[in-house]
């Protein structure tokens, strides 16, 4: 998943100046940084909701989680009813469908779903304005969330 390889390859060039990266390993990071940064992109369009008052947001730290009908890794939006349990695991305590399956009319036996999210969206935001600060190149410009 790109956030994670973003994160990895900003802590990664923040210690350059430690010389822990040498000189071409850090142009190979930026190299891969601007791909992943153009795909995060994608993503964080995708999933952005500017006005997420009254969805639930994970606690920091939640392990990773996955669509209980299709099995897809969940990056950020979701539906989850804690009634229902997962078909998939027992010590999964909530039914879990991706934002795709939920949107194609799937949903848990008692059909009363909430919206959550992994983590805020402004923290997607920090961390993809730090790689295009890094980056300094016009075709990624700093956003700021239009509040
Ligand atoms: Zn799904
Ligand atoms: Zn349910």
């Amino acid at each position: 998943m790109c956030y994670r390889v973003i994160r990895h390859l900003i802590e990664g060039i923040a210690a350059v100046d430690d010389h822990r990266m040498t000189k071409s390993q850090e142009v190979a990071a930026m190299n891969l940084l601007s791909d992943q940064l153009t795909l995060f992109d994608e993503i964080l369009q995708s999933e952005w909701e500017p006005n997420p008052d009254g969805i639930q947001i994970d606690q920091p730290g939640t392990p990773d989680i996955a669509c209980d009908f299709c099995g897809a890794d969940i990056f950020q939006s979701f539906f989850e009813c804690t009634e229902c349990a997962s078909p998939q695991s027992t010590d999964e305590p909530a039914y879990i469908l991706c934002a795709a399956c939920y949107t194609e009319g799937r949903s848990c036996t008692c059909r009363t779903m909430a919206p959550k999210i992994r983590r805020p969206f402004v923290n997607l935001l920090d961390v993809r304005n730090q790689a295009a600060q890094l980056l300094g190149s016009p075709d990624y410009p700093i956003f700021t969330p239009n509040k």
